[in-house]
């Protein structure tokens, strides 16, 4: 809503991670033993962003962090440049989109839409360069991790996993 996005273009996906990594995978385990949890999937905010290197006139990074496309005329080839898929097409109006973690409620001093409007209150924003900022305790506490560290881009998102699946990397089966 706070992006005014259209039906089907999805800044954040929630995906059920069971015996795969999949949408609407199967619960992992035997039943009466089933195990499964939701993985919300959005941009990365990383660190050392392959979508800037790859689009280099198109996205900018802030020094806060965030990164934001500074101009969304393209082409669909453009979505390859995030590996995290998170870089959307819309093919009515021929422009990509991509979260910008609502900056224009930061430079306000509010809080991303998502953040504030969760009932569940699942979702914490904060400072992680400052090690006594609440985010950053939440980070220590529950040794929160990236999803695909593999990827070498450093995410700012960083994901706290369910009980009984601490030792589990991000996106793998909870069994
Ligand atoms: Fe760029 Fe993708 Fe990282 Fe977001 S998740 S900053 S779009 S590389």
């Amino acid at each position: 809503m706070e992006n005014s996005t259209k039906i089907g273009i999805r800044l954040a996906e929630v995906y059920t991670v069971g015996a795969n990594w999949n949408i609407n995978d199967v619960p992992a385990g035997k039943f009466p033993n089933l195990k499964m949890y939701y993985l919300p999937l959005m941009c990365n905010h990383c660190d050392d962003p392959p979508c800037k290197k790859n689009l280099p006139a198109k996205i900018t990074k802030r020094d806060d962090g965030v990164v934001y496309l500074n101009n969304n005329k393209g082409k669909k080839e453009d979505t390859s440049a995030c590996p995290y898929n998170r870089i959307l097409w819309d093919e009515k109006s021929k422009t990509l989109i991509k979260c910008d973690l609502c900056m224009s409620r930061i430079n306000e001093g509010k809080q991303p839409l998502c953040v504030e409007s969760c009932p569940s209150k699942a979702r914490h924003f904060g400072d992680l360069k400052d090690t006594n900022s609440e985010v950053s305790k939440l980070v220590k506490e529950h040794s929160a991790k990236p999803l695909f560290p593999q990827l070498n881009t450093k995410p700012s998102v960083l994901y706290i996993m369910p009980r009984g699946s601490e030792n589990k990397a991000v996106g793998d089966s909870p069994i």
